[in-house]
């Protein structure tokens, strides 16, 4: 059983988060450390640890993941003028929390390559 992280609690209602979406599928949150002006965590309610999982689950997982992610940066306004979604895998993606989430960065111009 993997174990439990803060996102978990989150999802449980254990610890507050500032929610921008909810549906049956997806929780969307604000990130607590925003690294632009736009930081949102979009996770699936049912839990998937690392992005290496999606190879063994339902492809409809992934599907849905990134098709509310799409959907979110949409509602907030990002769309005009563009955004970057980012999985972080394991320790050289600098995974931290192990919970997959899909960060939607936006709201200024990013730089390429990333850190
Ligand atoms: P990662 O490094 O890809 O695992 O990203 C984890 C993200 O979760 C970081 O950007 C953190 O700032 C964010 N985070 C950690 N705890 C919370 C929390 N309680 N509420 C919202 N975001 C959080």
């Amino acid at each position: 059983m993997a174990e439990e992280t803060i996102f978990d609690k989150i999802l449980a209602g254990e610890i507050p988060a500032d929610k921008v979406y909810e549906d049956e599928h997806v929780l969307a949150f604000r990130d607590i450390n925003p690294q632009a002006p736009t930081h949102v965590l979009v996770i699936p309610k049912r839990k998937v640890s690392h992005f290496t999982e999606f190879p063994e689950r339902p492809a409809e997982e992934a599907g849905i993941l990134f098709q509310r992610a799409a959907h979110v940066a949409k509602e907030l306004g990002l769309e005009k003028n563009g955004y970057r979604i980012v999985v972080n895998h394991g320790p050289h993606g600098q995974q931290s929390v192990g919970y997959l989430h899909v960060h939607i960065l936006g709201g200024r111009q990013l730089s390429w390559p990333p850190g």
